[in-house]
């Protein structure tokens, strides 16, 4: 099977979707075709090999979708990254600059022991902002990034740039 092919033939493009001008990647056909659903995860594990992570965070809200599967197979620990105000307990916050305005994610204080080993998925990399964001909410808790797993990385914005300095394994099964 070819997955980059099967990928991109199940993301569908939506025109002026959240906004005006914006093509937004719909990335709900492919969840819903097991065979591409399930190949998108074990294509994210084989990467980084089992054994070598203790807890995969998932980004609000597709990124859930993605990481609590990956985690199960790496029989590792799921934690979310939420949107400000959703989570229950004490967290840290980062805000980060969207094209226009801001916005801010948060993660429980007390998610990882220290030094753990944590990789986070997400559906899409666009500019960067929110993954950036989330690799500084897991160093701020005390975890250690192991790497950045994106379904889709949409290489005409900047976010692989964005991350350069970070030193984070970015890994994207589509550009
Ligand atoms: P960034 O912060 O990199 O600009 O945007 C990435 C975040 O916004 C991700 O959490 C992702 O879910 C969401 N996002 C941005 N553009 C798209 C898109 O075209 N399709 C999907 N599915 N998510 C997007």
């Amino acid at each position: 099977m070819d997955l980059q092919k099967l990928i991109l033939e199940r993301v569908r493009d939506v025109r002026d979707y959240p906004q005006e001008g914006i093509l937004f990647k719909d990335i709900t056909p492919l969840l819903a075709d097991h065979v591409a659903f399930a190949g998108v995860v074990d294509a994210i594990v084989a990467h980084h090999g089992r054994g070598t992570i203790d807890k995969v965070v998932g980004i609000e809200a597709r990124g859930f979708i993605l990481a609590a599967p990956v985690a199960y197979h790496f029989g590792a620990g799921f934690v979310p990254v939420r949107k400000r105000g959703k989570l229950p307990s004490n967290t840290h916050e980062e805000t980060y600059d969207l094209e226009y305005g801001t916005a801010t994610i948060e993660m429980h204080t007390d998610a990882f022991l220290p030094g753990e080993r944590v990789l986070i998925v997400d559906d899409v990399l666009a500019t960067g902002g929110t993954a950036g964001a989330a690799i500084e909410l897991v160093r701020r808790g005390g975890g250690t990034v192991a790497g950045l797993s994106v379904l889709l990385e949409l290489s005409f914005l900047p976010g692989r740039q964005r991350l350069d300095g970070s030193g984070v394994d970015v890994h994207s099964l589509v550009t």
